[in-house]
């Protein structure tokens, strides 16, 4: 088994990647072999809170003529919907987790509270942090950059469609360019697509390298950690 180069981590995943090929809903088999390579990850002692996104359900911008906010919380809630998904998966195959949200329901999950995330990672668990930020007009990749923070996670592994960030749209141009290394002024200014602009200024003030890599490989999870050339690195150095 390879050697981790972090002691902990915030691993965003997008609801799409939970949806597998369907674009929408689940596919189970993408969740069990995304909760396997987690269980890698706890295997190898490194602390693993995972941030879910819930466009595999609702985003707030698909609410056409609704009230933004409303529509947010939808969202947000799409997002819990999917950590109790990956929170089944993990314990079926023997990783011990809980799921904190930030908007209490506390029938069902744990409210965030950082010192108790961080006493479960030195408990060996998974924490799978949901309903976002728990305030509309953000996103789950700021999700990650504010609980990455706050932990004080080694990086953030942003887990795509796509294996890395290009100069263009990959799917669109053929000539498209992949950078192995951006620093996040150059993902600001060029607009480039890694996450939202407030995800990358809040990664970019607190100096949290965010290594963006494709899901649909096997394994990448891992080699994500344990310091194989995959996706582009961004960080202060370019
Ligand atoms: N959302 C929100 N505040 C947050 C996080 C998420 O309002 O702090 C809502 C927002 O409507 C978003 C939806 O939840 O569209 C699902 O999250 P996101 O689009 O980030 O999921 P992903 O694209 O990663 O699947």
């Amino acid at each position: 088994m390879g050697k981790s180069e972090y002691k902990r981590v915030i691993l965003k995943i997008s609801g799409e990647a939970l949806a597998g090929e369907n674009g929408f809903g689940f596919d189970f088999d993408v969740i069990k072999r995304i909760a396997l390579e987690i269980k890698e990850l706890v295997k190898m002692n490194l602390e693993v809170g995972v941030v879910v996104g819930g466009g595999n359900i609702w985003r707030g911008r698909s609410g056409e003529g609704m009230d933004r906010a409303q529509a947010d919380y939808m969202g947000m809630l799409a997002t819990c919907i999917n950590a109790l998904a990956l929170q089944d998966s993990l314990e079926q195959n023997g990783v011990k987790t809980r799921v904190q949200t930030a908007i209490e329901m506390r029938e069902i999950a744990e409210p965030f509270i950082r010192r108790r995330a961080v006493r479960h990672f030195e408990k060996g668990r998974v924490v799978i942090f949901a309903a976002g930020t728990g305030n509309p007009y953000f996103s789950t990749d700021t999700t990650a950059a504010l609980r990455a923070a706050e932990i004080e996670a080694d990086v953030i592994l942003l887990a795509k469609k796509v294996d890395g960030v290009y100069d263009k749209d990959p799917n669109v141009y053929s000539d498209a360019k992949k950078y192995d290394t951006l620093s996040y002024i150059e993902v600001l200014e060029q607009g480039l697509q890694v996450m939202d602009s407030t995800a990358t200024s809040l990664c970019m003030d607190n100096n949290i390298p965010i290594l963006v890599f494709g899901l649909d490989t096997p394994g990448n999870i891992i080699k994500a950690v344990t310091g194989e050339k995959i996706g582009t690195l961004v960080s202060s150095i370019k």
